[in-house]
């Protein structure tokens, strides 16, 4: 039972977890503390370090009130909200009036996931017909790779990791990104003496937790995947019998990777000819089993083609969908009901967010809305998009919790609600409980949410399209309507924890019905059916940088209180005593596209030609660490490609 002045509430950000939350308030209603909920079956009583610090986070570097830049003395001055809806929205209709409704762009991502932050309000953007991009940032190529085999990407759940008798995290830094999933992996060692598995380049902190750690080049997945089915197939270790019953392709699949020695991929993935033999005799031996791939692990040219391969693995040995990447597409939710999308004509232009930035910089968009997303500092290729931001004519709007890099840009920035002071619902992207959230605290200063802004713009604009003044409770009922198991919309409301209908496992919405080894829905896409490999060619004096998250920050946020991002770049000791670098130096990363100071620290976890620095923070100078990450999208998905990213290394003099 919560105390008194205590309440539930779920963490929507941008993470595996999606955790309830037990928020204490004293008698002023001021919050004294954020925990765990011990009786949520995921969440389990876990406090991760950001959790811990939201109360600090609740109150520290805020947007409180509407601000206008004053563009000649470059200065952002308080204006009352009146005033900013009328700038804004005659700003909106003389753009639209001007250059066309498609020079009007939508950014937004999920910097909160809840479906009334994250989808309703995207029915103004789409009711004026602006200009959307394709979320492609993350996980997106992942999810079209596994859908070209699965026909969708939803695999095993969280709570399933309980009765695993082997548990692979596959470039999947769990204990980093995914603490309570991590901690149903623990108690499986302990219950069922499960054998865990890292494989990851870097040996992170999950590599060093796991019971074994496979260390391999980057981008090299699909080589030990692809050798690993063939070591399977080779050895008879597959169950023909699940092969003949629910899948399509295997024969010519088969084929294709015969070519896949365990030699030939030793020599490309680094590990021994026996460590991939040992990994497929586990992989065949210790059933049930899953393969954990994280999102990461797709981050590159060669990312969706991994994907594919590493998620073909378990159907060799006869286990449905016994993978995890991402689940949403598992639950029923019509998300396109609540964004306005099923109701409205497709017509709207969809642009790349990997390789946004030339288009900004030419000014492609004059009227630029951005909430949900601090894209100053996450979309690769930064220094032609900041020159497109800084552009005189163009109109960039931010709604936003906290001051950011991208607020450094705004023409017009606009105060939003946090988590904890507004209504909402998230459903997560990995297990399948959820509940209701209620406000726990009043919005801060003059702080408003997304639906009221996006009704005051709709009324500012006289528009009365019904889409837009929908209660949006109805509509999340309506979107819901499918995917609630034994429970009602109103035990939901009520604050129970529900749990989702679930697609079953052994369900393949691909064209052939069956789960399709060989896929047939390659053929517009400019793939092979099966998945391939080629490698990033690269010289001696250049390294691979990779970058991934750190336990403190949700993507940029928290900077507010654990501090900016460390402006730091790992090395191994061996790459560093060639360049006579010390732990402690500065250095200068620099590529075709700019270049970056960090300060360095010799870590033995970096293999030798890899460089690691924090995802999304910045240089010892405040440049973003994406100046110089690559802007290339992924053929399938247009997901990003940050971990194929190529540089030198040198002693800065300053
Ligand atoms: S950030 Fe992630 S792990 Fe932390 S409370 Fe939120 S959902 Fe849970």
């Amino acid at each position: 039972m919560a105390a008194p002045y205590e309440f539930r509430t779920v963490c929507p950000r941008d993470c595996y977890d999606t955790c309830t939350l037990l928020v204490q308030l004293d008698a002023s209603g001021q919050i004294k503390s954020v925990r765990g909920d011990p009786e949520h079956p995921v969440t389990r009583g876990i406090t991760c370090p950001r959790a811990a610090k939201d109360m600090v986070r609740l109150v520290t570097n805020r947007v409180k009130h509407p601000y206008l830049r004053d563009t000649a003395q470059d200065e952002l001055h308080q204006i009352s909200w009146e005033e900013a809806l009328e700038l804004l929205t005659a700003r909106l209709e003389n753009t639209i009036e001007e250059h066309g409704k498609e020079s009007v762009l939508l950014l937004d991502y999920f910097g909160n996931t809840g479906l009334l932050t994250l989808h309703f309000p995207q029915r103004l953007w789409n009711v004026l017909g602006a200009t959307r991009t394709d979320h492609a940032l993350c996980a997106k190529s992942g999810r079209d790779a596994i859908s070209l085999h699965y026909g969708s990407d939803y695999g095993v759940q969280p709570d399933d990791l309980l009765h695993m008798h082997m548990i692979i995290f596959w470039g999947f830094n769990a204990v980093v990104s995914a603490p309570h999933i991590w901690d149903m992996a623990l108690e499986a060692r302990d219950r069922n003496g499960t054998s865990i598995v890292a494989i990851d380049p870097r040996r992170t902190r999950t590599a060093k937790e796991a019971d074994r750690w496979i260390p391999l080049r980057p981008s090299t997945d699909a080589p030990l995947a692809l050798s690993l089915a063939n070591y399977l197939i080779q050895t008879d270790k597959i169950d023909h019998e699940f092969i003949k019953t629910y899948t399509a392709g295997y024969e010519r699949f088969a084929e294709e990777v015969s070519h896949w020695s365990l030699t030939r991929a030793s020599s490309i993935c680094g590990p021994d000819e026996r460590v991939i033999r040992e990994l497929g005799d586990l992989y065949a031996d210790r059933k049930p089993g899953a393969t954990m791939i994280g999102v990461g692990m797709q981050k590159h040219l060669q990312g969706a083609e991994s994907t594919r391969a590493v998620a073909l693995l378990p159907a060799l040995v006869g286990i449905h969908r016994g993978f995890f990447y991402s689940n949403e597409s598992g639950f029923k939710i019509d998300t396109g009901y609540l964004s306005g999308r099923h109701q409205l004509a497709n017509d709207w232009k969809t642009v790349s967010q990997v390789d946004l930035a030339p288009l900004i910089q030419r000014g492609e968009f004059k009227f630029i809305f951005v909430y949900n997303m601090n894209p100053a500092l996450t979309i690769p290729n930064q220094i032609p998009l900041r020159e497109g931001l800084f552009r005189d004519d163009v109109f960039v709007v931010v709604h936003d919790t906290h001051w950011t890099e991208t607020t450094d840009f705004a023409d017009l920035v606009l105060p939003a609600c946090t988590y904890l002071e507004k209504d909402d619902i998230t459903i997560a992207w990995a297990h399948r409980y959820t509940m209701a959230s209620r406000n726990v605290v009043p919005p801060l200063g003059e702080s408003r949410d997304e639906i009221w802004l996006m009704r005051q713009i709709a009324e500012h604009l006289k528009l009365d399209d019904d889409l837009l003044f929908e209660n949006p409770w109805s509509a999340v009922k309506i979107a819901m309507k499918e995917s609630l198991r034994g429970a009602s919309f109103d035990d939901l409301m009520g604050g129970n924890c529900v749990e989702l209908e679930y697609l079953p496992l052994n369900y393949y919405p691909t064209p052939s019905g069956r789960l399709e080894f060989y896929s047939t829905q390659t053929d517009n896409l400019g793939l092979s059916p099966t998945p391939q490999y080629s490698s990033l060619s690269i010289d001696s004096k250049e390294f691979i940088l990779l970058n991934s998250a750190m336990t403190r920050y949700s993507h940029t946020q928290f900077q507010e209180v654990f501090g900016p991002i460390p402006a730091t770049v790992r090395i191994n000791p061996r790459d560093a005593k060639e360049r006579n670098i010390l732990s402690g130096d500065t250095v200068i990363l620099s590529n075709e596209r700019g270049q970056i100071r960090m300060q360095t620290q010799l870590a033995e976890s970096i293999p030798p030609g890899v460089l690691w620095v924090p995802r999304q923070g910045a240089d010892l100078d405040g440049r973003p660490t994406n100046s110089i990450t690559l802007s290339i999208p992924q053929v399938l998905g247009g997901g990003s490609t940050f971990n194929s990213t190529v540089v030198r290394i040198e002693e800065s003099e300053t």
